[in-house]
Formats: C-alpha cells, sequence, structure tokens
C-alpha cells in the first residue's frame, strides 16, 4: 500500500490544495492527516472539509484541540494565541464536534501514527534531540512512527545496538533491524526554511519513505491572512518558511 501522509496545515487552503492535488497524481491508497489541520491561517473551516474529503484518517493536534477551547492556550506565543481566538470564531458547531472526536494517536496498518508524541500524546511535548527521541522509541510497537508537530521534517534512526542518529536527506528504505520517528514536516506553515509545502509518503510493500515539497501561492495565502486582521508576522514567515 502507498499511503498519502500529511499535517500541520493550519488553515493553508492554498497550500493544501496543491498538495492534495500533488497526491491524486502519485496515486495514493490513503491519506492520513496527523493533526492541526487548523490554527494560524485564514481558511480553517475549508481546510477541515477538504481534509475530510480526502483523508481516510485524521488525528488531532493541538492547534485543534486549542481551538476547541481543550487546551490552555496562556502558554502559546502572542500570534498564536491571537489566531487561535480567530480561529475559534470561524469554525462551524459541525467541525467543533468532528475535531473533538479526532484521536491523538493511532496504529494503521503496521505504522503509528502521532501529532505529538508516542509516549505521551496528551502532552504535546516536541521531539526536537535525540535525547527526545530516545524517550520515544519504546512507546511504539511498530517499525516506524510518524509524527508532526514541529515543522522540521527529520528523519531519526534507531539501530540494533540502540544508537540514535538523524538520516540525512527526503527518503530511505527502512531496514528490518532498525526503528524510526520520522517527522513528515508541514503543509501550510514549514519552519526548515524551505517554504514549499511538505508531506510523504510512505510504501509499506516496499518500505520505502520519501519527503515531497510542492510550492504554491504564498502570496495569496499571505494576503488572505493580512485581511483577516491576523498578525503580519504570519504571513511573512509562509514566504521564509520559518
Ligand atoms: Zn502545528
Amino acid at each position: 500500500m502507498r499511503y498519502g501522509l500529511i499535517s500541520d496545515i493550519h488553515g493553508n487552503l492554498e497550500a493544501l490544495s496543491v498538495v492534495i492535488k500533488e497526491l491524486e497524481k502519485r496515486n495514493v491508497d490513503a491519506v492520513l492527516c496527523l493533526g492541526d489541520i487548523i490554527g494560524y491561517g485564514p481558511d480553517p473551516e475549508e481546510c477541515v472539509n477538504l481534509v475530510k474529503r480526502h483523508a481516510n484518517v485524521i488525528l488531532a493536534g493541538n492547534h485543534d484541540y486549542a481551538a476547541l477551547g481543550l487546551l490552555d492556550i496562556r502558554y502559546f506565543n502572542p500570534h498564536a494565541r491571537r489566531a487561535i481566538e480567530w480561529t475559534a470564531s470561524q469554525i462551524s458547531e459541525a467541525t467543533r464536534k468532528f475535531l473533538k472526536e479526532r484521536p491523538l494517536m493511532m496504529v494503521y496498518d503496521n505504522f503509528t501514527i502521532v501529532h505529538a508524541t508516542p509516549a505521551e500524546p496528551e502532552k504535546w511535548n516536541y521531539i526536537l534531540s535525540l535525547e527526545d527521541a530516545a524517550e520515544n522509541f519504546d512507546h511504539f510497537q511498530n517499525q516506524v512512527c510518524f509524527i508532526g508537530h514541529s515543522h522540521v521534517p527529520v528523519i531519526i534512526a534507531r539501530d540494533e545496538q540502540g544508537k540514535i542518529s538523524v538520516r540525512k536527506g527526503n527518503e530511505i528504505e527502512l531496514q528490518d533491524r532498525e526503528k524510526y520517528i520520522i517527522n513528515i514536516g508541514s503543509v501550510g506553515q514549514p519552519r526548515d526554511l524551505d517554504p514549499r509545502a511538505a508531506f510523504a509518503i510512505f510504501d509499506t510493500e516496499h518500505k520505502h519513505y520519501e519527503l515531497v515539497r510542492v510550492p504554491y501561492d504564498v502570496k495569496t495565502t499571505q494576503q488572505k491572512i493580512l485581511q483577516q486582521g491576523l498578525p503580519f508576522f504570519l504571513a511573512e514567515r509562509l514566504e521564509k518558511g520559518q
């Protein structure tokens, strides 16, 4: 099976639309969404509806929870907080109900998916270092766990000896005796200094993982952000990919 993996769309309809087109072109069997469909961007309701139409599985992320009032946003930075308050006022009751019912983590086929961490999905911790990864490798039973949340794509492997390292490049063929935590990057707000939308394709038969980047119309999304009175910073960061 060939799976399309998407995460951290954050209300960016222009980015999501090109990613969905690309997934259709590449003939994936199913699409899985790892959460944060909303928050930050100008089209939360439209993005939820589009993901619902195209994804077979949808997890919740911390921004989805925050917009539902399920998360204390005092610790969000001011831009994120402002965007969450605006987002909460834009989404329908149906969307609210739908997001509330999403799981935080799941085993699908022969791999694990979660927005934040497999160890404690509900704490919304980040995996930003090899130490963070080390604490998480024993908390999923499959060979690979796909994550989102940091908006920075990375492939982290643990070999037979327990040595943990980052694998360079955008693709990898999984080796039988290794275990992996793979961050699939962000569709709608990449933060690895590449402004193009990110998503991934995982082929379970060939054990092949690939991160894909596609350009989208950043200017339109930026204009919408400003038109909605959302922080300038949220528009600016899109063109820098940070
Ligand atoms: Zn996010």
